[in-house]
This record gives C-alpha cells, structure tokens and sequence, in this order.
C-alpha cells in the first residue's frame, strides 16, 4: 500500500510558463529548434515561491489528487528548496502519482537556481565505481541483452561518466552518450573514453539521428515534464523492432511505505513523476512499445540512504543498522515491493 496522508485537494491547475526553454549546454551537432526566451532572474533570491507551479497529472491531465507523501527536498536539504514542502499526490482519475508543487519548467535553466537544484552526478574525477555501485548496471545489461542479443548501437540518454556504456562496449556494443552537465561529459570522455558523447538537455534538443538497437533512460523519467511526449521522441530514433531500457523508483516499495518522507527514492522536488508497476506499464505501452520484462530491486545502498535520512546515528551503529534493514529489505527486492522496477521493451511503431 501507498502510505497516505489523507488530505484530498482540488484547485485550479497552472501548468508552464509557456516561454521556451533554452538548452543551456549547446553543443555541436545538437542544435535547439526553439528560439529561447530567456528566463527572469529578477526576484528570485527574495522569492523562490515566483518559480513554484501546481502542476496537473502529466499522464491524463487530471487536476488535483489524494496527498501521498510531503517532504521537502530530500537530497539537498541545505539547498535552494530548503524549507519548502513538496507534495506527490496520486491522480483520481489514472492512479499515475505526481508532484505538485513543483518547480516551473524553467527554473532548472535560470542560473541562480539551476546548476544547485539540479546539480551534476557527484562522482569525483578518478573515483573507482565500487562492486556494489556496479551490480545494478550488470543486470541491466543483462535484461537488455536478453531482449536484444546481438550487440548494435546503443544510446544511453542519462548517462553520466559513461559506466553503464563502458560496460556496454566491453560486450560489442558501438556506444552514444548524452549527458548534461559539460563536466561530466568530459570525464566520461577522459576515464572511460566515450567519444561519441554530448551535452544538451534531452527534453528539450533534438537527440542523436540514429537509428539505435537500444536506447537507455536509467532514472531519467521521473524527470520529464512531459513524459509521454518524451518516450514517443525516443521511440523516433530506435530501428525497427529496437529496445528501450528505463529504470525508476517504485513508490509503492516496501521502502516506500516503511521511510515515507526520508526514502530515498522519493528524489523530491526534482522527480515530477512517481511510478509504479501499472503506471510505468500504462505510458509505456501508450507510447508505442511492447513491454517485454519487467522486474524489481532494493539495491543496498536506496536502503542505505534512506536510513540515513530516517535515523542519523554516528559510527558502528550507523553502519549496523543501516546493513540490517538493507538485508531485511533486500529481501522484498524480487518482489513487486522492491525499491526500483526496471523495464525493457520494444518499439511497435
Ligand atoms: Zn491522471
């Protein structure tokens, strides 16, 4: 079960700005089709509410909907959101779980607020990927290849410093990465030498021609503003009976339920969309693909960092404590209560 708080709201629904975002990152190669209007900073460090919206359901448009989790910005509590409380509400209407409210589409390319709201991965330069770090990215290429065996060209759209497609190439694979932060791009260029990659934002700029065999979004949807459109545009640049792999959170996970406000998946307020197994499936498949598996996970460290935030204790009881839960929730991983789905299908269209 989905906790809920109870508290059931309707009101009138603001949805963007309607201005055009710009890409802050250009790039050679990717150029933005639309012509920027460029944000209003004026005001901002005075008032940050200027750049909150309510938002409607992204998948019916359904306005309002039951209050499941409130948190405030649950990885940065010291950032800009600081103090502000962020609202995933379950849509009356399609089940599909929402927050509202949320940061209007263009305050990720104001600079004041973007880069420290949205800030790049944290990997350091020559930081090791650790064992632990790197068995979710094995079994994803796994399902991946399981889907499609014979190694083609893949495009990995959230790719960060390039782990998952070092690791793709290693098995055959010609790889293509996107991220948007320049400086993680030139790590992924420099420690995992990854030369066909760029920097733009996906949302928004054209993506790479193509056509691939796969394309990979791992924790990148519950970013999108308009999710839907966006897995249609992949849809575009994926060959005939190509594959799509996406990972998310699964907001009814046992660590969902059990952390509420402090779990780790919640990624709140960047994460605009919250899924679970029938939401993911619906857009999925209204989007033009045939979902071909589909399957569950608590990886040790979502555990981890949700006891973290739960139960800050110092030292040998920290780590403790933290390994416990992480092996007692380990074991609903398998489950429809595991922490994070990752689902893989094919185009159809
Ligand atoms: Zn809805």
């Amino acid at each position: 079960m989905v906790p809920e708080l109870g508290e059931e709201e309707k009101g009138p629904t603001t949805l963007c700005s309607g201005q055009a975002p710009i890409c802050p990152f250009p790039e050679k190669g990717y150029s933005n089709p639309m012509q920027p209007a460029k944000p209003k900073a004026a005001g901002l460090e005075t008032d940050i509410h200027t750049y909150l919206e309510r938002a409607a359901c992204p998948l019916c448009g359904g306005d309002g909907g039951k209050i499941v989790i409130e948190a405030g910005d649950t990885w940065n509590s010291r950032g800009p959101a600081r103090g502000l409380k962020f609202k995933v509400r379950r849509c009356q209407k399609c089940g599909m779980c929402f927050t509202s409210p949320r940061f209007r589409e263009d305050s990720k390319h104001v600079p004041f607020l973007g880069r420290r709201l949205f800030p790049a991965p944290t990997k350091k330069q020559g930081a090791a990927v650790t064992r632990q770090e790197m068995r979710p990215f094995l079994r994803r290429a796994e399902r991946l290849q399981r889907a499609h065996p014979v190694p083609g060209k893949v495009l990995d759209l959230a790719m960060g410093d390039g782990v998952f497609l070092h690791l793709l190439r290693a098995r055959g694979w010609s790889v293509t990465g996107i991220e948007k932060d320049r400086e993680v791009v030139a790590r992924a260029r420099t420690q995992r030498s990854i030369a066909d990659c760029s920097a733009c934002d996906v949302e928004y700029d054209p993506l790479p021609p193509g056509p691939f065999d796969a394309v990979v979004l791992w924790g990148l949807l519950p970013r999108m503003y308009r999710p839907r459109v966006f897995l249609e545009k992949v849809r575009e640049v994926l060959a005939p009976g190509g594959v799509i792999g996406i990972s998310v959170p699964n907001i009814r996970s046992a660590g969902a339920w059990l952390f509420r406000k402090h779990w780790s998946g919640l990624g709140l307020p960047r994460h605009l969309v919250h899924f679970d197994r029938d939401s993911l499936n619906r857009l999925v498949e209204s989007s033009g693909y045939q979902v071909l598996e589909l399957s569950f996970e608590t990886p040790a460290g979502s555990t981890g960092d949700s006891v973290r935030s739960a139960l800050p204790l110092p030292g040998l009881l920290g780590g403790i404590t933290r390994l416990s839960a992480s092996i007692l929730l380990g074991g609903f991983g398998g489950t429809g209560r595991g922490d994070s789905i990752t689902l893989i299908a094919r185009a159809t269209r």
